[in-house]
């Protein structure tokens, strides 16, 4: 009889609470959150008397808005099952403050008319689902829930805005959001978060190793994909000329479309350019070339003709012409002419003073400041004058001519000796 007795306690809290109904709801200060039901369901039955219930079924009963969250956690029933009843439109639901009623669920299942009767002291529950042709009816077993649906009043307090939560961050380049909720209702609003923008680090800058580019890039503190970068072409600038035996010196400037990147300056060498020599001299700074060996030569293979100007020619440079000499005699500088043709000096000795000289070999030496040039030479036979017959004279001319061809020979043979 323990089980009877629970039964009829919770049967007589049942009709209190039912008598109470609308009224304690209506009072219930929390507005918002009212109703939702857990009902049990327990009928009497044959082996009550034992003591020991045969079913105990459950029945969970909620109101729930429409987004399904419960607003109404109090225990409290507003279904009678003690008594045979019929739930439809014309049914007063428990009122809910800031709710208006809007349908019956089961499952998924819209009830269209829910029917509470009684066989042997247990409440069947009986729904209709679906309209007209359609219409079904179902007997709910303690497992199901029921659900009283109800939608949210439109409110017109002012709201009282929280603090907000960031609800989306920010990044270097998209907006973040903002959400701020009313302490009052549910009403959210959301206030976007400008990008932060990229935090960049200070740029670097690389200069390829034959200098031909300069590279600059910076990376984002906040995320190292997001990078700058920019190549140029540095422009050169001479600052110190190079010249042939010290190294220059050139300024390479590289400029940027991008203007968070400076413009860069590197100063680089430029080699010595060695000397140019010609002549003995560096066409450029005029150094000796110390292995300048000056030559001296004639276009008479070596053959001067008595009494006729003998000219000579050196690659040496006549600026840097010093003396003539002649088997070791310097020659009055009024025997001879020195004048430049191509860079080379032309030394004219003036047939006068070839004169003077013996018939037969002789040397002739050329001194320059770069070097000393040699040649031998011959003068050839004096010519007869005056009363000598003609005869003599050509045969004269006949042997001078045969000389002068041997002489040929014989110089061809030492050149091609040499
Ligand atoms: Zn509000
Ligand atoms: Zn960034
Ligand atoms: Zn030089």
């Amino acid at each position: 009889m323990r089980h009877g007795k629970r039964v009829l306690a919770l049967l007589l809290m049942l009709a209190l609470l039912a008598s109470l109904g609308a009224t304690a709801l209506a009072d219930d200060g929390e507005d918002a959150v009212i109703v939702v039901e857990e009902v049990v369901i327990e009928g009497e039955t044959e082996n009550e008397t034992k003591g020991e219930p045969e079913t105990e079924e459950k029945l969970t009963v909620k109101c729930v808005d429409a987004e399904g969250k419960t607003i109404r956690d109090k225990k409290e029933d507003y279904l009678d099952l003690s008594k045979d009843l019929v739930v439809d439109e014309k049914y007063t639901r428990p009122e809910i403050e800031n709710y208006t009623y809007q349908k019956m669920k089961v499952g998924e299942d819209e009830i269209e008319k829910l029917t509470v009767t009684h066989k042997d002291g247990k409440a069947v529950i009986t729904v209709t689902i679906g309209e007209g042709e359609e219409a079904k009816e179902k007997t709910l077993t303690g497992s199901e829930t029921l659900l009283f649906i109800y939608t949210k009043n439109e409110t017109s307090h002012e709201h009282s805005w929280d603090d907000g939560k960031v609800t989306k961050e920010p990044t270097c380049t998209e907006k973040g959001e903002k959400t701020y909720s009313c302490s009052g209702c549910d009403a959210t609003q959301t206030e976007e978060i400008p990008a932060l923008g990229h935090d960049w680090a200070d740029p670097t800058y690389t200069w390829s190793e034959d200098n031909s580019t300069c590279t600059a890039s910076r990376v984002c503190k906040r995320d190292s994909s997001h990078k700058e970068t920019e190549s140029v072409k540095p422009t050169e600038l001479e600052t110190k000329a190079p010249t042939c035996t010290e190294k220059g010196e050139k300024t390479l400037t590289a400029s940027f479309e991008n203007s968070a990147f400076a413009a860069q300056t590197k100063i680089v060498e430029i080699p010595a350019l060695g000397h140019d020599f010609a002549h003995g001299r560096c066409k450029r700074c005029n150094e000796k070339d110390p292995n300048f060996k000056p030559k001296l030569t004639d276009g008479t293979k070596g053959h001067a003709s008595w009494g006729t100007d003998y000219k000579l020619t050196s690659d040496a440079s006549p600026k840097d012409f010093q003396k003539l000499m002649i088997d070791g005699q310097e020659l009055s500088s009024s025997d001879y002419k020195v004048s430049e043709k191509d860079g080379n000096t032309v030394i004219t000795i003036k047939g006068s003073a070839i004169k003077n000289l013996k018939v037969g070999d002789h040397k002739v030496t050329a001194v320059f400041e770069t070097g000393t040039a040699e040649r031998k030479f011959n003068v050839s036979d004096k010519p007869k004058t005056g009363d000598e017959s003609m005869a003599l004279w050509t045969g004269l001319l006949l042997f001078s001519a045969l000389g002068s061809t041997a002489a040929i020979v014989t110089l061809r043979k030492k050149y091609s000796a040499e």
